[in-house]
């Protein structure tokens, strides 16, 4: 029996493959994670993620693994038994920070906030005396939300600052060093545009210095990781084996990267600006408010509240179905309320926007 081409499917829509090669390159066998080739390509994606983190921390990597794995090695380093970690929460990565903190041992303050307001560094920073680490979401992708986090560093004092780059890296500005941040985690599905798998990860000597010697994860232990990024040389390859490395994925990121940075970086944060401002004034042209409060709102994340009288999911699936435009449900206690429009990575341009504007008026009726 054949089983039948579905609609859509992983490469997306339509009835063929509108990508083969990309589904060709994905069954090539690859290089081998230890050959020098492909050392010599992972060696090159730890430089790049140094541009995009804004960081010469030697210790920038990408983790085998998605942006919350990167969120429990930031903890699982950092925090142990009894240790104070100050979390500012302002959405659902916020409280999934408290969670993993939790779960680390660690004694969590967390600092509420509404949700679609920014944190508010001095209310975080008062919240203890002397905590161990101070974490904050840069780019709360529940909400919408931009907060200040070069404030948060400014105002830590001897704490460590964690902060969750996942939505931010490589689609606004982001400082890890000029910042003060002492570990930061990221994700390759956002505004990087590679396949979800991947978590860059950056740290600073001071944090490494005052990390937790035999953390509960054994696949996290960032003292076993150097070597698999080459701080250790051990072998014919400058490598320790830590884990095998999942070479087709750093190979994406090895392109995703070189793209961003031909196109400069500093004009792909522009394009993402722009695209969003497009998105947010037609999105109020039409008649709809926006969620984020006015002054943090992320132009690659967009929040909207559905208007009264609209179902969300029937607006959502005509997207879909209709323009092949998937948007995403608010969260939590937003869930029916909110919708979360992302231009990100490839799809952070003009034409994007008007085309979503476009689409949206017209499943609205407007
Ligand atoms: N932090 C933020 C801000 C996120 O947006 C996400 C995912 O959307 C995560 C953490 C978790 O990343 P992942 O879903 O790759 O595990």
């Amino acid at each position: 029996m054949v089983t039948p081409i579905p609609e859509r499917h992983l490469f997306g829509p339509g009835p063929a493959n509108p990508y083969p090669e990309a589904t060709a390159g994905l069954g090539l066998p690859l290089l081998g994670h230890l050959d020098p080739d492909f050392l010599q390509i992972m060696d090159e994606v730890c430089e790049m993620l140094r541009t995009v983190w804004g960081t010469s921390n030697q210790r920038t990597l990408p983790l085998s693994a998605t942006g919350s794995a990167g969120m429990e090695a930031a903890f699982v380093n950092t925090v142990g038994r009894g240790d104070v970690a100050v979390i500012a929460v302002n959405g659902l990565f916020g409280e999934r920070m408290c969670d993993v903190a939790a779960r680390c041992g660690a004694e969590v303050i967390r600092v509420d906030h509404e949700w679609g307001q920014p944190i508010d560094p001095q209310r975080v920073v008062d919240a203890h005396p002397d905590p161990k680490v101070i974490a904050a979401v840069h780019a709360e992708t529940s909400t919408g939300v931009r907060s200040d986090i070069a404030a948060l560093g400014r105002l830590k004092g001897e704490a460590l600052l964690i902060v969750d780059a996942v939505t931010s890296i490589g689609g606004i500005d982001l400082r890890t060093d000029d910042w003060g941040v002492d570990v930061g985690y990221a994700g390759s599905q956002k505004c990087l545009g590679v396949a979800p798998g991947l978590a860059p990860f950056t740290i600073n000597d001071r944090a490494f210095a005052r990390r937790i010697e035999r953390p509960q994860s054994w696949y996290l232990d960032l003292g076993l990781l150097g070597g698999y990024v080459g701080e250790a040389s051990t072998s014919h390859t400058g490598r320790t084996y830590h884990h095998t490395a999942p070479t087709g994925m750093i190979a994406s990121m090895h392109g995703a990267l070189s793209r961003i940075l031909a196109e400069g970086l500093d004009q792909v944060i522009a394009r993402h600006e722009e695209a969003g401002r497009i998105l947010q004034d037609g999105l109020q042209e039409l008649g709809l408010e926006l969620f984020a409060a006015e002054g943090s709102r992320l132009p690659e994340l967009t929040t909207v509240k559905v208007p009264d009288g609209v179902d969300s999911a029937t607006v959502r699936k005509e997207l879909l179905t209709r323009y092949n435009i998937e948007i995403g449900s608010g969260v939590g206690p937003y869930a029916q309320t909110v919708w979360r429009i992302g231009l990100m990575g490839h799809n952070a341009r003009p034409d994007t926007a008007r085309l979503m504007l476009a689409a949206l008026e017209d499943c609205l009726g407007r």
